[in-house]
């Protein structure tokens, strides 16, 4: 008779060819799965050209999935991070610092794209000629209205998706958790397992981000291209050299000053963010992943992660107001109106309430444009010509700009977490990979 030997139990398995490249896959940390896959997906787009939006349904399954996550983490997060200040006393603290760090930091924002189209010019010389104007159903108030931060009904808000509504509610409900007291303290824990499990859940989404990622880059970079730069080469620059000054030197200055604490694990925490806001062009849908890497690599905790970034991705907006400035140069410069000082000044003011109120959308800062170019007389039908002249472009242009959109709100959370000892340093100095 012969003997089967089976073998023995505890002697690990090996994992079979598909198991193998899981494993060479997951080795890699994804914020490099990411970086990896939108140089492919710039390539191959580029290569494929037209084509390539075949593949856009790949991106747009992406973006609906975390955008899908936005509205029950900002809830949830909200909430259990109110819940967890102790003193609601402190929330007002941390509102108080967290608005005037995004006034501030917008403000420099609309300085910078105000100098860069002064000294630059790029408006000079424009041809509007192949331009097809585009009227924009623009809002006709600037700034934000109070209907637009207090629901008549939470629920129809939580199924609009509307953020501002959405923070009122929870940091209500929150403070209100927090001043029953004892009573409370099972709803409480309830919100504190619910937003561990929607951060998990926009772990999960993140996987699929280095796919996503390569479909949408690809899509642009075969349809509009690197074109961009040759049509409307010096405004293309204008906004890439603002941008990424407004990120890495105003906002890693931001950090270096006031949160006292190094910008490279700063920058090497966010990336994942950076590199979201970047393909998707939308702040609200990068919102999820912003949260994610503040508490798991910057070591932010919950009460300002919870407040700041929702709040952040609402009203903060450095690289829409650097675009919405240097655009109103560019509109004087092209339309042949010598702006004065106190002009530049009210073009400043307004950009800044104008930048508040933009949504935090794809495109988003088109539709505000007119707002600010009234200010110095530039007429709805020269607006249009304005809109059908950049539009083509401005997806691009979009992406480059959402990206300070994002790295304001993490700076400033950062800061504002600092300040109020709602960091936790050593995992902030590891630059942790998730
Ligand atoms: N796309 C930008 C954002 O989502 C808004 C804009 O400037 O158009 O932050």
């Amino acid at each position: 008779m012969t003997e089967v030997s089976n073998p023995p139990a505890d002697q690990p398995k090996q994992p079979g060819p598909l198991g193998r490249v899981a494993g060479l896959w997951f080795a890699v940390p994804l914020w490099q799965r990411i970086i990896a896959s939108l140089l492919l997906g710039g390539v191959v787009g580029y290569l494929w050209g037209p084509g390539a939006a075949s593949i856009k349904w790949i991106g747009d399954l992406f973006v609906l999935l975390i955008r899908m996550a936005v509205i029950p983490l900002v809830l949830v997060t909200i909430v259990s991070g109110v819940a967890a200040l102790g003193d609601p006393r402190r929330l007002g603290s941390i509102g108080v610092k967290t608005l005037l760090l995004y006034l501030f930091t917008t403000t420099i924002a609309v300085v910078v794209g105000l100098s860069l189209g002064a000294f630059a010019q790029p408006g000079l010389g424009a041809d509007f000629s192949a331009a097809t104007p585009q009227v924009l159903n623009t809002t006709e108030s600037v700034g934000l209205k109070i209907t637009d931060v207090v629901p008549a009904n939470v629920f129809k808000a939580l199924a609009d998706g509307a953020l501002l509504p959405t923070i009122f509610f929870a940091l209500l409900l929150g403070s209100a958790i927090l001043a029953t007291g004892e009573k409370a303290r099972p709803l409480a824990s309830l919100f504190e397992a619910a937003s561990e499990v929607m951060l998990k859940v926009v772990a999960i989404i993140m996987e699929l981000a280095p796919f996503g990622v390569f479909a949408l880059i690809a899509t642009v970079m075969g349809t509009t291209g690197l074109g961009v730069f040759a049509s409307i080469g010096v405004l293309a620059l204008c906004v890439l050299g603002g941008s990424m000054f407004q990120s890495f030197i105003v906002h890693g200055l931001v950090v270096r000053l006031m949160a006292w604490l190094p910008v490279v694990p700063f920058f090497r925490g966010i990336t994942d963010a950076m590199l979201v806001a970047f393909s998707t062009s939308s702040s609200s849908a990068t919102l999820p992943v912003a949260m994610r890497v503040a508490e798991e690599n910057l070591g932010i905790k919950p009460a300002v992660v919870s407040t700041a970034l929702p709040l952040g991705t609402t009203v903060s907006m450095d690289g829409t107001a650097l675009y919405i400035g240097l655009l109103a140069t560019f509109a004087a410069q092209a339309f042949g109106v010598q702006l004065s000082l106190e002009q530049y000044l009210l073009i400043g003011v307004t950009t800044v309430m104008v930048a508040v109120g933009t949504a935090p959308v794809p495109s988003a800062s088109l539709f505000m444009l007119a707002g600010v170019l009234t200010t110095f007389g530039i007429t709805p039908e020269q607006t249009a010509i304005l809109v059908g002249f950049i539009l083509p472009f401005d997806r691009v242009l979009d992406m480059i700009r959402t990206v300070p959109n994002n790295t304001s709100d993490l700076a400033v959370a950062t800061v504002v977490a600092r300040w109020e000892n709602e960091i936790d340093v050593e995992i902030y100095k590891s630059s942790k990979d998730v």
